[in-house]
């Protein structure tokens, strides 16, 4: 009995040593990283750097983002945007809004960025009548996976295109819609998939969405690009890549919209 105790012991102790000094597989959170480096209340360990906090938004003015993020629209103009083939972002822009343009094409940033946290503010169009998609828009991570837009008070469309909807995958675990004509929030965490040289996939993209504040998406593993009627396997893409915004026929509008790439933590 006591040295089978002692074995257990003693192979819990080895697991754990050798679990210090393996990386077990590519790891889904690399701040878990910083175990690995730093002792416990280490004082060497470097400080978190300092970031002023934004402000909140109100229905009446768009809040401040903080200090570290780039702000992907100032209120003003799309200059941090373009269209699909690289023209002039054909959009509108309104007393501090951008406005979808229909038939236009979707918008996509200049920039690109891996993993990153991303907060998009926009508002559906006034309700004509439509059950299926009213106010279909969408905010598409890497320019491939779409947290779907849509006004969510009136559409009856499938469960896995409803607002927050990681669209044709995982529907939003509730439904915290506002009205046409509000602003809404969307603030998610996203961390991108990896590749190993030849293109296989080393780690699924995963994503958390809170919409309107509220937990709607937790962690979930995307199982590729989003996509109508398909789940297509991933294709190995670059480390960096646009974010995108949906152009679906509706005015849909947005503000506030600002972005911070993620590290590893220390
Ligand atoms: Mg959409």
């Amino acid at each position: 009995m006591r040295s089978t105790f002692m074995k257990a012991s003693m192979i819990a102790m080895a697991a754990t040593l050798l679990l210090g000094i393996i990386p077990v597989e590519v790891s889904k959170c690399l701040q878990s990283e910083g175990l690995r480096r730093w002792q416990i209340h280490d004082m060497s360990r470097p400080q978190p750097p300092l970031v002023a906090p934004g402000e909140a938004s109100t229905q009446d003015k768009p809040g401040q983002p903080p200090s570290d993020a780039v702000e992907l629209f100032n209120g003003k103009d799309l200059s941090q945007w373009q269209g699909a083939k690289g023209e002039p972002a054909p959009w509108k822009v309104g007393n501090g809004y951008i406005e979808v343009v229909p038939k236009t094409g979707d918008i996509y940033t200049k920039q690109a960025f891996g993993d990153c946290q991303v907060h998009v503010e926009w508002a559906s169009p006034e309700w004509a009548g439509d059950t299926f998609d009213p106010g279909n828009s969408g905010v598409f991570l890497a320019a491939l996976y779409e947290v779907q837009i849509i006004d969510s008070v009136h559409s009856k469309i499938y469960a896995d295109g409803q607002a927050a909807a990681m669209y044709g995958q995982y529907p939003p675990l509730v439904n915290v819609c506002r009205a046409p004509g509000l602003w809404q929030t969307y603030d998610v965490v996203f961390h991108d998939a990896r590749f190993d040289k030849d293109g296989k996939v080393l780690r699924p993209a995963i994503i958390t969405v809170f919409f309107n504040g509220v937990l709607v998406q937790d962690h979930v593993e995307l199982t590729g690009p989003t996509a109508h009627h398909q789940r297509p396997p991933y294709q190995a893409h670059p480390a960096k890549m646009p974010l995108r915004l949906q152009e679906h026929n509706y005015k849909v509008r947005f503000r506030n919209i600002w972005i911070r790439e993620l590290g590893e933590g220390s």
